[in-house]
């Protein structure tokens, strides 16, 4: 169903107020890694408004390697993610990470994210499949591409169509930086199916200092938008700061990969 034999048109998905993803618009999804305090939601929401950017990402349920980690703050933190956004017209995307949190989070979020670690877990697909709302659906750690769609292909049977993919990099040998992001997955993704293809390349490469020409490599390769993190302070960041940019860069990066997209 996800196949570009099944559909030839492109699938975009409409997440109301004239905010659209997918063929003929480049999406822009900025945010930190972690929803941390109301403070920080407001600073970052003020740097998308300057910036006309529509959707803001962060994470309240976090899949860390590491238990002892920050773990996210949880309901509370994204009603009060949810309030901010609202009062000034930013959708929000953030990590479902099991089945029994859709419902609880449905109201307050507009694109759920399926993290890496979770591409394959099929009674979360199955259930995101049922639940009428955007998701975004990351690549595993060690996925494949067919392994992509299909997970892909477990939302969509189950009768919500509105999916995107996002590679955001996998595991390979080499350690000088985090992942290795598959900029070859991006025009095999649009070739093979008629769903909008998202780039991370903050987890995809895991280096601050490379995350524009990543970007912007991603925006050559046919993306339909990107998803990166931002933080006032990323030095601070409670998770990912080495990777998280800073409003400067950000702003930066922002610019220069709408140049390159007029120019795609
Ligand atoms: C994230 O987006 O912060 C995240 C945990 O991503 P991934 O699932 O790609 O590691
Ligand atoms: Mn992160």
């Amino acid at each position: 169903l996800i196949s570009r034999k099944w559909k030839v048109e492109p699938t975009c998905i409409d997440l109301g107020d004239g905010v659209v993803i997918g063929e003929g618009q480049f999406s822009i999804m900025a945010g930190p890694c972690s929803i941390e305090s109301e403070k920080q939601i407001e600073l970052v929401v003020q740097h998308l408004v300057e910036n006309d950017v529509k959707i803001m990402r962060g994470g309240v349920f976090k899949p860390r390697s590491s238990p002892y980690a920050f773990r996210g703050l949880g309901l509370e933190g994204l009603q009060l993610f949810h309030r901010i956004c609202r009062e000034h017209g930013i959708k929000i995307i953030t990590e479902v990470m099991q089945v029994s949190q859709i419902e609880d989070m449905i109201d307050y979020v507009d694109v759920f994210q399926v993290g890496a670690r979770n591409s394959q877990n099929f009674n979360l697909l199955d259930a995101l499949g049922e639940a009428q709302k955007p998701v975004l659906l990351k690549r595993g750690i060690s996925g494949t591409i067919e392994e992509l769609l299909q997970a892909a292909e477990y939302i969509f049977s189950n009768g919500n169509e509105k999916i995107m993919l996002c590679e955001r990099g996998i595991r390979g040998y080499e350690n000088a930086y985090r992942n290795i992001l598959d900029l070859n997955a991006v025009p095999v993704l649009k070739a093979k199916t008629h769903l909008p293809v998202i780039v991370d390349p903050s987890h995809g490469i895991g280096l601050r200092d490379y995350v524009e020409e990543m970007s912007l490599a991603a925006v050559m390769a046919g993306a339909d938008g990107v998803i990166y993190e931002t933080h006032q302070k990323p030095e601070e960041a409670f998770s990912d700061g080495q990777q998280t940019l800073n409003f400067k860069e950000s702003e930066r990066m922002i610019r220069r990969m709408r140049q390159a997209y007029n120019l795609r």
